[in-house]
């Protein structure tokens, strides 16, 4: 079996997983220090792709790894190694291969969400029953879950603290070691083909071509990352305003580490002025939810805050249909949710308008409206979409309170004023004028009526499933 392999001496496995780059990388850059030579391996998880394959074959999210896989596959290409691609179930492939190749030492970035740490315990303990080695590394956040803790020892359940916590423990610490990564001395065998095509991969993967809104890999994520830095000063006067689309657009390429969170880092810390502070803050949300998705486990499916364990929302099917087609009558909420159906793609303020509208206008159960998200966004993240769902409902840590209730008319008046996002996903709408573009069925707008089409008239009364929403919410109150 090892006869096939080109390898010399002390031998490293590097295992990807959500870290789809070869710069800046712990684990590589490790393992091509220690090691002679160095295979890396990356499993499309059935245990992940099987659940997703029972209703489509059709994922820009697979396109999207499949993309950052590529051009993995051509950088090892480039240096003399190989990107070995698998399909199966981790816990069994990587221990096999581990054997196969004679590997002494099996090297991964850690991963917090609660599948993941199972999987890693159960695949570590494998290879170290062969007595081989395991090491793993901090990659994925810049604070882990139990880096910041508070006086006793405790997690922390709401953000103002935390982030300040985050930024003194950040300055205390040592500088990071060094893992820019010198691509030599790695390992390549023919018992796998070299998979160097989108189609390729996708193939394996048992999915079939459909790229993403936005593309996979490094190149592009680094790319993306230059474009923004001009905009990080602006960024807390631009971030609110959906058309201006003055955000960085960089979570799915930090979802699937195709740039690490040092390059994202050391943007938000390269300006001193209010728009990198508040782009750091928003990075440090991210941990944070991270943190509380892995120390409260229970935020899946259940409410952080147990008060609100027993709230019971009606469940209306039309209005969940007409949410999720855009189709309510609230013009804001539908330009997002068409953006959202059509490009995987949705701006931070619309997120939270759509799901503040979900949970307290439409009282339909954040778990539906978490799953649609979890079912199509582009950078679909466990801890952050639980967390947004959770802040909208205000069942969550530090979420909005219960009393706090998007109107979602302001807001449109207030972060689209002149339509520009509603005229882009509502054509419909296009020829209203600025005003009327807000509430199309108003009785007072003088020019809509001749211009709306098939716009539907808003499915509900704003001001009295206000009054129910509140009314509700009040009830289990203690
Ligand atoms: C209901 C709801 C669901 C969400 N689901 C997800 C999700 O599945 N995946 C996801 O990455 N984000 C999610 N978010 C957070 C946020 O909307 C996105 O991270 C952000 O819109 C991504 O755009 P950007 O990269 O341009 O962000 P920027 O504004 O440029 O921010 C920089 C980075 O900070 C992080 N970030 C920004 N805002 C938040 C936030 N509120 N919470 C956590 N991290 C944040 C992201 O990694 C982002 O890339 C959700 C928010 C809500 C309200």
């Amino acid at each position: 079996m090892h006869a096939e392999a080109k390898k010399l001496g002390k031998t490293g496995l590097v295992w990807l997983r959500r870290d789809l780059r070869v710069h800046d990388h712990p684990a590589l850059a490790e393992s091509l220090k220690d090691n002679d030579t160095t295979y890396v391996v990356f499993v499309f998880d059935s245990e992940v792709l099987n659940p997703i394959r029972k209703y489509t074959t059709v994922d820009t999210r697979l396109h999207f790894i499949a993309e950052s896989l590529a051009e993995i596959q051509q950088e090892l290409n480039k240096a003399g190694g190989q990107l070995i691609v698998l399909e199966g179930n981790p816990i069994t492939e990587i221990p096999e291969l581990v054997t196969q190749l004679g590997v002494d030492t099996l090297y991964f970035n850690r991963d917090y969400a609660p599948y993941a740490t199972d999987r890693d315990a159960y695949v570590s303990k494998a290879i170290q029953d062969q007595g081989k080695l395991v090491r793993d590394f901090r990659d994925h956040v810049c604070m882990e879950p139990n880096d910041v803790l508070n006086l006793q020892g405790l997690p922390y359940k709401v953000f103002t603290p935390y982030s300040k916590a985050w930024k003194k423990t950040l300055s205390e610490q040592k500088s990071e070691p060094d893992y820019t990564v010198k691509l030599t001395k790695l390992g390549e065998t023919d018992k796998y083909p070299i998979l160097d095509t989108v189609e390729a991969l996708l193939d394996l993967a048992g999915f079939q071509s459909s790229p993403a809104y936005l593309k996979g890999g490094s190149q592009a994520g680094l790319t993306r990352l230059q474009q923004f830095a001009p905009y990080l000063g602006q960024y807390k006067a631009n971030r609110d305003f959906p058309a201006l689309d003055k955000t960085s657009m960089l979570s799915v390429y930090i979802r699937h580490g195709c740039i690490s969170v040092r390059d994202m880092l050391s943007l938000a810390m390269s300006e001193s002025n209010v728009g990198a502070e508040t782009w750091l803050n928003e990075l440090i949300w991210r941990e944070f939810y991270q943190m509380i998705a892995y120390h409260y486990p229970h935020v899946k499916g259940h409410t952080f805050q147990e008060k609100y364990r027993d709230l019971e929302f009606p469940y209306d099917e039309q209005l969940l249909q007409a949410w999720k087609d855009g189709m309510t009558g609230f013009p804001i909420v539908d330009a997002a949710m068409r953006c959202f159906n059509e490009t995987g793609w949705m701006h931070n303020r619309l997120r939270m308008v759509v799901s503040s509208f979900f949970c307290k206008i439409l009282l339909l159960d954040w778990r539906h409206g978490e799953r649609y998200f979890r079912l199509g966004l582009l950078d679909y993240e466990f801890a952050s979409n639980n967390g947004g769902w959770q802040w909208a409902a205000g069942t969550g840590c530090d979420a909005a309170p219960y009393f706090r209730i998007f109107n979602p008319t302001t807001q449109s008046q207030k972060f689209d004023k002149e339509g520009k996002f509603i005229r882009q996903w509502c054509p419909e709408l296009n020829a209203l004028d600025n005003k009327s573009i807000h509430e199309p069925h108003a009785p007072n707008n003088s020019s809509s009526s001749l211009f709306i089409g098939n716009y539907p008239a808003p499915i509900v009364d704003y001001k009295s499933r206000r009054q129910e929403a509140l009314a509700l919410y009040k009830s289990v109150q203690p």
